[in-house]
Formats: structure tokens, sequence, C-alpha cells
């Protein structure tokens, strides 16, 4: 058996960003404790079984709003649930904002060896816009953190289609990007999220129209192969090495555990989730089913998001849809591989979407 990944979703921020609907909340009086309790009550159902786990992500929300001492019980329970092996990725994603001289340390200590840091720009007043607390020096100074902590794997979290956002403002992002010399990025575009602040108010946020997104796109892969960061997925680039292990598993449709409210898992050809409430995962509620997994047609969808597409038989009848004039321009076909290029990333949905 491969060794599977294993995520823990943490729902806490300090505060609710404007486009975000991801499941999060303020951490009120005893609820960190609450979380950790429950977490280890999950954990310890998969105790024995002797699962391998090569990579272990804590995602949010905000991980890094624990207090260290629980940070290090929940990683603690984690190795004692499963056989983490010696070279595990653990990743923990960070808020420049959060006190991470208090929080990185402890997480150093106890084995974390991979941090993301969601910056999203470079410019403050980009930042300010999407509700992001940390300035850029504030960055900066998470980036010293990490490094003086011994944690040289950073990855950055750059939007695109940012409201007010040009190329200009995008080039001083990349550039300082590309001077931190961190070995990963991941650049996401804007996605008006329904229920949302950034949705109710779509109207008045001057973002960049398709076009301009597309450009804007197109200039982030530019500059950041140029720098040596590869792309190896839709939205992510790295030096050699250094591409996320864990979300690999995804992508190449591998198994996984999640844990926390809202985690979804993907174990044993079935997939299941914990429900994005609160309440229901404090009081124990056991995880919603979401039926089998692992079949051609997902596997094939997720592979596409890599740079290296999907390596395989390529059934006819796809075959004959991804060389119709409609699809060429955004598919490469060749005798055991398709894959998606440049034009066709920026539209894949669709062209996933015919192809299947
Ligand atoms: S910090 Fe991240 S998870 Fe929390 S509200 Fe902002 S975008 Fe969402």
């Amino acid at each position: 058996m491969k060794p599977i990944g294993i995520y823990l979703h943490v729902p806490f921020c300090e505060s609710r960003c404007p486009y975000c609907d991801f499941f999060t909340k303020r951490p009120a009086e005893g609820e960190p404790e609450r979380y950790a309790d429950t977490v280890k009550t999950e954990l310890e159902a998969y105790r024995g079984k002797h699962i391998r786990a090569d990579s272990v992500y804590f995602g949010g929300g905000t991980p890094s709003v624990l207090p260290g001492d629980l940070f290090t019980e929940l990683l603690d329970t984690v190795r004692d649930c499963f056989t983490v092996t010696d070279d595990a990725e653990v990743t923990v994603e960070c808020n420049p904002s959060s006190d991470l001289e208090r929080f990185l340390p402890a997480a150093a200590e106890t084995g974390v060896n991979r941090v993301s840091l969601g910056m999203q720009s470079a410019v403050d007043a980009e930042r300010r816009k999407l509700g992001r607390l940390a300035d850029r020096k504030r960055v900066e100074e998470a980036l010293s953190i990490a490094r003086d902590n011994g944690i040289d794997n950073l990855t950055l979290d750059v939007m695109l289609g940012v409201p007010g956002q040009t190329l200009k403002s995008l080039d001083e992002t990349l550039a300082f990007v590309v001077d931190s010399g961190v070995p990963h990025v991941s650049a996401y575009m804007l996605k008006l999220e329904e229920g949302t602040v950034f949705h109710r108010r779509a109207a008045s946020l001057d973002l960049p129209d398709e076009d301009a997104v597309r450009d804007l796109y197109l200039r982030t892969v530019e500059a950041l192969e140029a720098a040596g960061l590869r792309q190896y997925e839709i939205s992510n680039f790295a030096r050699p090495g250094f591409e996320s292990r864990h979300n690999l598993k995804y992508w190449h449709c591998e198994e996984y555990l999640g844990f926390g409210p809202s985690a979804h898992s993907f174990f044993r050809g079935e997939r299941f989730y914990r429900k994005p409430d609160w309440d229901a995962f404090v009081s124990g509620e056991p995880v919603v089913p979401d039926g089998p997994g692992g079949g051609f047609e997902e596997r094939l969808m997720l592979a596409l998001r890599l740079t290296e597409g999907y390596r395989g038989e390529i059934p006819e009848r796809l075959r004959e849809k991804a060389s119709s004039p409609m699809l060429r321009p955004f598919v490469e076909i060749g005798d055991d591989f398709l894959r998606l290029t440049r034009e066709g990333f920026l539209v894949s949905n669709t062209v996933i979407a015919e192809l299947l």
C-alpha cells in the first residue's frame, strides 16, 4: 500500500476575508481546545491500523492561530495513530498576521518542514481590499521567521484578478515572489463565490475583466517559469523537487484522509467528507458518504490539471473529441498521454467538460 496523505482542517480565522467561502469561524473561548479534542477522537479511530502516511497538511482556516501546545498535541496524535514516514512532508498554512514568533518555533520543533504563507499580493493596497491584515513588511518578516526556524521549504499564495490589479501591480508582486527565493508558488484566480461579500458587491469592485485576467495569468506563468519556478499544475509552480507532495496526491487520485469540519477524504476507493458545521463536528457526527471514487473520468479530470497531463491508454472516443477543431488549440494528445495547453488551462473547466 502506498503511503497516504493526512489533512487537518483548522476552522479558525482572526477575521473573514470578503472573498472567502471556506468553513471558518472566529475562535471563541475554549473552542481551540474543543477542536483539538474532537480531532484527536477522529484520529484515534485509525490507531493500530498501521496506515502509513508520507504527508501531513494543516490547512484552513488559519492553523497558525492555534496555541503551539495544541498544535504539537495534534501532530503527536497523528504520529501515534498513523505510521508517518521519516521523510514525510509536514505542511502548515500560516497567515502572516498571526503571532508567528510564537507559533513557528513550536511548529518547527514538532516536525513541520514546509510553510504555506497566505500573501495574495505584495501590494499593500490590494491586500487591504482582500481584507488581509498584514502588510508587505510583515510578509517579509514571516518568511524570515520560518527560515530562522530552519524551514526553507516555503510557498507563497498569490491571487490573480484582485480588484484594481494591473499588469504593473502584478509585476511588483511577482518581483517580490522571485526575490524572496521561495521554491514554490500557488497563483489562484479570484472567484466570486456565492454568499461572500465580494459576490454581493461585485459591481462596485473594479474587477479586471476576463481578457485582463487572462493576461495576468499568462504574465504570471511567464515570469515564474523564467525564474526557474516550473509550472506543474494549473495554479502551482515549483523549483524541481519542491512540488507539493500532498497536493499531488489529490491530482494523482491517491488516497488521503481528512479530519476536522468540512474535510474531505478518499480512502479505500470511497469518498466521504465531514460536514462544514461546527455543532455537527463537536457532537461527533459521522462522516457523510460521497460515493466511490477513482474512476477513469475522475482520474482524467484531476490529471488534466497537471502540466504532465493524463498518462495511459486514451479511449478512441476521447481521442476523437480531443482532435476536434474546437478543442485542438486547448489539448495535446499523444499515443499515451493527453494534456491541456497553456491556453487550455485558462478554460480548463469548459475543456474538461467538453472532453467528458
Ligand atoms: S484567512 Fe484564509 S481561510 Fe481565513 S477567511 Fe481569509 S481566505 Fe478564508
